[in-house]
């Protein structure tokens, strides 16, 4: 490997040398780390170039399996607005679920003996009627 492979670096004109460098990138809904990867890195302000061969290996690589996996944690941003319509739709939920328990309460109570006698008594007289 010479020295004289990469280029002065296209936004500062300083110097680029190789060195090996950890790469992260989307390929589709995955998220692919590359570690160890050979690339130009600007002595000053650190841009990074990745020769075209190594790209190709690259790519090569993702068809392969890895020997490695990272499980990363995944981090929702919201803004304050969000979180607050967020917290009302909550406690809406909680409010109707406190309804639907009543209201379960209250189908649940047995009718007394006096209520079901009368019941009983309306579809006697009931009948009575139609049997007339
Ligand atoms: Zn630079």
């Amino acid at each position: 490997m010479n020295g004289r492979q990469y280029s002065s670096c296209s936004y500062c004109s300083s110097g680029v040398e190789e060195r090996h460098v950890r790469i992260e990138m989307w390929v589709g809904d995955s998220l692919v780390v590359f570690e160890n990867v050979p690339a130009g890195v600007c002595d000053h302000c650190g841009e990074e170039y990745i020769r075209a061969d190594v790209q190709e290996k690259m790519v090569g690589l993702t068809k392969t399996p890895s020997k490695k996996t990272l499980q990363v944690p995944v981090y929702q941003f919201s803004d304050p607005l969000t979180a607050a319509k967020a917290a009302a739709k909550a406690k809406k939920r909680d409010t109707q679920k406190a309804v639907d328990v009543a209201e379960r309460e209250d189908n649940a109570q047995y009718a007394s003996e006096e209520e079901i006698s009368e019941l009983l008594e309306m579809n006697f007289e009931e009948g009575d009627d139609t049997g007339l």
